[in-house]
């Protein structure tokens, strides 16, 4: 019995090998696996309950890191979609998590090293082609404008090809520029139910820069951007449900550093400069302790950690209710409870 039971095994083993060898080296299989699978990534999906939903569109800092991208959180309620700093390679994870560009109400930048700003073009030109009705704008603290003059100029001839090539009707060629909304570094957006409070953090000698905080129906979520642990940052994150942190691993950091400088004195030099300017992981966790936030998410992790070795050092330190971000990881936050489901 049990022989003629692994003969059929076996039987069937062999006819799905086949199936699939076929399906994947013949001209007609190849086309049948990728209209399934386009169909099957295109059908909707259930919409999530009324909260805030937070996708990890970049992980890292501006050390390269092999799956994460730079600096780049996209926040969203049912009718408020804004994306927090836009690092390199940050429109990607974007692009695959399919968000819906044509109601992008936003980017807000936190201040202007080029692992913030590197995809803002990207963005612009992913939600101008979505079907945006009007200019992405971007918000920060002073010095906004300056960095959307920059990137207008420098693609004004992108945007006449892109409009010639597509006609006007599809993709105006106004609604293709970015528009400067410079906030005083100390300041609060009401849109709706959705609170948005822009603050001082401390990047020195980066000035200015901002942390923003998101309060939707009671529930709450703040981001950092980079900085080291200072009283306001604690003001902000009292009480909040999540909080998005800066994080710098010393213990990588200062190794790398002492290997690097017998043969890489330049990068030495500034692997020891980058110490003093983020948040370490010790600080964090102590934050995380004394601040009653439900949740603390590492996300600008200096060095964005590579394999479980690095992985298990940044987490030598960390609180039970704190944890390493990856990109296209999802936070929602349902109204009306206490809940953070990650996933
Ligand atoms: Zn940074
Ligand atoms: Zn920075």
């Amino acid at each position: 019995m049990n022989r003629v039971l692994l003969t059929l095994v076996a039987a069937v083993a062999a006819v799905a090998a086949l199936g699939y060898f076929l399906a994947m080296h013949t001209v007609a299989g190849q086309d049948f696996l990728l209209s399934r699978a386009i169909s099957a990534a295109g059908s909707p999906s259930k919409p999530p309950p009324d909260g805030i939903r937070v996708l990890v569109c970049g992980s890292a800092a501006p050390l390269p890191t092999p799956g994460r991208e730079q600096a780049c959180l996209a926040v969203l309620t049912p009718s408020h979609y804004f994306i927090v700093d836009a690092g390199a390679g940050s429109g990607n994870t974007i692009g695959l998590a399919g968000l819906p560009g044509q109601r992008l109400n936003g980017v807000l930048v936190t201040h202007y090293h080029s692992d913030h700003i590197a995809a803002i073009p990207t963005i612009n030109l992913m939600s101008w082609v979505a079907g945006r009705q009007g200019p992405l704008k971007v918000y920060g603290p002073p010095g906004v404008t300056r960095i959307v003059n920059g990137y207008n100029e420098a693609y004004a001839l992108d945007r006449q090809y892109r409009t010639a090539h597509h006609g006007e009707d599809f993709m105006p060629i106004e609604f293709g520029v970015l528009e400067a909304v410079e906030q005083p570094i100390e300041s609060v957006q009401q849109l709706g139910e959705l609170t948005i409070t822009s603050f001082k953090v401390d990047h020195s000698p980066v000035h200015p820069a901002v942390g923003y905080r998101f309060d939707y129906k009671g529930r709450s979520v703040v981001i950092t951007g980079d900085t080291i642990v200072t009283d306001r940052l604690r003001e902000m994150v009292a009480g909040a449900d999540l909080l998005f942190s800066d994080a710098l691993s010393l213990p990588i950091v200062k190794t790398l550093e002492k290997a690097a400088e017998q043969r890489q004195p330049r990068l030495a030099k500034v692997l020891s400069d980058i110490q003093e300017y983020h948040a370490s992981v010790t600080d964090v966790a102590e934050l995380t302790r004394t601040s009653g936030v439900g949740m603390t998410a590492l996300y600008h992790m200096v060095p964005g950690p590579r394999n479980a070795l690095m992985e298990n050092i940044f987490k030598r330190e960390i609180e039970d209710n704190m944890l390493l971000t990856e990109d296209g990881m999802w936070f929602t936050l349902p109204i009306g409870s206490d809940e953070i489901l990650v996933d």
